[in-house]
């Protein structure tokens, strides 16, 4: 995945403070262009399931152990610790699914973008951002999955990450979740017209164009 004139997918990052609508955004999006042109990543990572979270579908759970093997093993294509565990995509899932021209979304932190930018530039970052404190507490506390301890961990992280928003090429304000997916959607399906892409899907009909009535 070196050359920018290729077939491949398009990579996305999408980042957030957690509470943001990160997840649902993905979700909807996907729901709605479910022609398999587009994926999200499963990430490994150590921290325990949540309730209701599957094995494979939400994250690939991981133990410390196993984990840090697989960094020995240079597998993972971007990881970083986050609260007391770790987060890392898998490299060649990453890399396979964008060889087959399928979009895919990395639903990763501000650590995990600034490593995929340095080996992916051509990587397009998006941050999802929501519209107050407030609201994001609100929205934390409304999962009623975390202790008070969590939470508190949690906004002093949301902080953290809010704090690295100007690193990204598009910025997507949440107090309106269908205004969101619709922007989410424009960035994504105006990435995919881009010219190199474009030139090599519709090359017969470029040369058709440029023959010159011959
Ligand atoms: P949660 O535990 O709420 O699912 O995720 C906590 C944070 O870890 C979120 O900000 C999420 O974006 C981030 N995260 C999830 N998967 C990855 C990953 O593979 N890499 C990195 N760097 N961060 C991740």
């Amino acid at each position: 995945m070196t050359s920018s004139v290729t077939a491949d997918g398009n990579l996305f990052i999408l980042a957030a403070p957690s509470g943001a609508g990160k997840s649902s955004l993905i979700r909807e999006l996907l729901n709605k262009h479910h022609d398999g042109s587009m994926q999200v990543s499963v990430s490994c990572t150590t921290r325990a399931p949540r309730p209701g979270e599957k094995d494979g579908v939400h994250y690939h759970f991981l133990t410390k152990a196993q984990f840090e093997a697989r960094i020995e093993q240079n597998e993972f294509y971007e990881w970083a610790q986050v609260f007391d565990n770790y987060y890392g995509t898998s490299r060649t899932v990453i890399e396979e699914t964008l060889k087959q021209g399928v979009d895919v979304f990395l639903d990763i932190d501000w650590q995990g973008a600034n490593q995929v930018r340095e080996a992916y530039p051509q990587v397009q970052s998006i941050f999802i951002m929501p519209p107050s404190l407030t609201v994001l507490e609100q929205r934390l506390r409304n999962r009623g999955q975390d202790s008070e301890e969590v939470i508190a961990k949690r906004m002093a992280k949301a902080r953290a990450e809010i704090s690295h928003y100007h690193d990204f090429d598009y910025l997507i304000m949440n107090d309106d979740f269908d205004a969101s997916l619709q922007t989410l959607e424009h960035i994504v399906l105006a990435r995919r017209q881009r010219m190199p892409l474009q030139q090599m899907r519709h090359a017969q009909t470029l040369k058709d164009l440029l023959a010159n009535g011959q």
